[in-house]
């Protein structure tokens, strides 16, 4: 089995079934025309991935969806529109309406979103669990539990999660457990040998990596492919070939770009971290995190997105040093190759644990952007809320 690079230098290439072009071109078409009626007619079987009309994909999907499988270790992968898509469609293929689904409290928004909204009124009842449950998760699952949906670290708050002992205590049971990958991607975690059925990832991130394309991708082992191929299909989701073409553009450069986001993200995380004004920040690379150990047993890199949870300090201030911001743009995504910075408002949702921190917290996006420039800036930043305490002792 080749190593990630270099799965990612030639998975989903064929020079030689395109005259020797490097890049699998874009396939654009609706219609697949047959040479007879027979052929027309002939039952077709999606799970295979046969060229068969514009909806179910083209060489292009095919060879995005390989690429990613092949790195992911995955048996198959289906691409979707999106990310929040590909998120829907993997539970859709696995429940049913009266099943019970839990879903990890730390959970990307819009995923709550859907669970609370759509599964609720389709008869699923949902559940939220901590994220640090671990092997605990036995204790909650029922006989109608349907699947276990994890997202390690959590969206915003940045807790890891022991998938292992969570896939245990699921699969001793026959459920299925589903994985929220973007921040890990398919470069630095290997899912399936964590136990994880179906891994999903918002390529909308770090695979298209240029803030300029939403994709989805939904990573299966066999036993899930087909209920998840057919699931796609039922539910009507294609993905264009030219975003196909780019997500797959983008995945040739991704171990280059997340080794440089790791390595600036470590550098500006370390150096928030000794500042006054910062309380913690929220990075399972970092040692001092309390999701360390279980980082550096699972995954095998960190993306370079973290949290940081201030000192307290006003609104005010807070929009103060945000605003001043020249090099992080204020914005969702991340995962282009640009820094950005958002506030965290997480502890708003939780149902089934508290998340209060001491100060406010803002999320930070660290691009391929010399460290030492984001580092002047967000200096400038902070000092700005130091000027404002000073000012108003003074
Ligand atoms: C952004 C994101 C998604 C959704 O991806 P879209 O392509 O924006 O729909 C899903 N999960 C996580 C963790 C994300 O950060």
């Amino acid at each position: 089995m080749p190593k990630p690079d270099t799965l990612l230098a030639h998975a989903g290439r064929a020079p030689e079934a395109y005259a020797g072009m490097v890049n699998t071109p874009v396939f654009r078409t609706s219609t697949v025309i047959h040479p007879t009626i027979a052929s027309y007619e002939a039952p077709r079987d999606l799970t295979q991935k046969p060229v068969s009309y514009g909806r179910h994909g083209t060489p292009t999907t095919f060879a995005f969806e390989e690429a990613v499988a092949r790195l992911e270790g995955a048996h198959q992968a289906v691409a979707t529109p999106n990310g929040l898509s590909a998120i829907v469609v993997a539970l859709l293929a696995v429940l049913e309406p009266g099943q019970h689904l839990l879903v990890s409290d730390s959970v990307y928004s819009p995923t709550r979103g859907f669970c609370d909204r759509r599964l609720a009124a389709m008869g699923i009842d949902v559940e939220y669990y901590d994220p640090l449950i671990g092997g605990g998760i036995a204790e909650l699952l029922r006989d109608n539990t349907g699947a276990v949906f994890c997202e390690a670290p959590g969206s915003l708050t940045f807790e890891m999660q022991d998938i292992p002992a969570i896939a245990a205590a699921a699969h001793a049971r026959d459920i299925p457990v589903l994985a929220d990958n973007t921040w890990v991607t398919p470069y630095f975690a290997s899912p399936f040998e964590l136990g994880i059925d179906i891994s999903i990832h918002a390529g909308t991130k770090y695979l298209g990596g240029h803030s300029d394309l939403m994709i989805g991708v939904v990573c299966t082992n066999e036993r899930y492919w087909k209920p998840v191929r057919m699931a796609v299909y039922d539910y009507g989701y294609s993905v264009s070939p030219d975003d196909c073409y780019q997500a797959l553009r983008g995945l040739r450069t991704l171990g280059v770009r997340l080794k440089q986001h790791q390595r600036n993200g470590l550098e500006v995380a370390r150096w928030l971290q000794a500042r006054p004004e910062v309380s913690r920040v929220l990075y399972p690379a970092l040692e001092s995190d309390p999701g360390h150990a279980l980082w550096k047993r699972d995954f095998r890199g960190a993306s370079g997105l973290f949290s940081v949870v201030l000192e307290p300090v006003g609104d005010e201030a807070l929009a103060r040093f945000v605003d001043s911001l020249r090099l992080f743009g204020i914005g969702s995504s991340w995962g282009g190759f640009e820094s950005l910075i958002t506030v965290v408002h997480a502890a708003s949702y939780r149902t089934a644990t508290r998340w209060q921190p001491e100060g406010p917290a803002v999320r930070l996006h660290i691009g391929l952007e010399d460290p030492a420039d984001l580092i002047a800036d967000l200096r400038q930043g902070l000092d700005r809320l130091h000027g404002d305490k000073a000012a108003a002792h003074g």
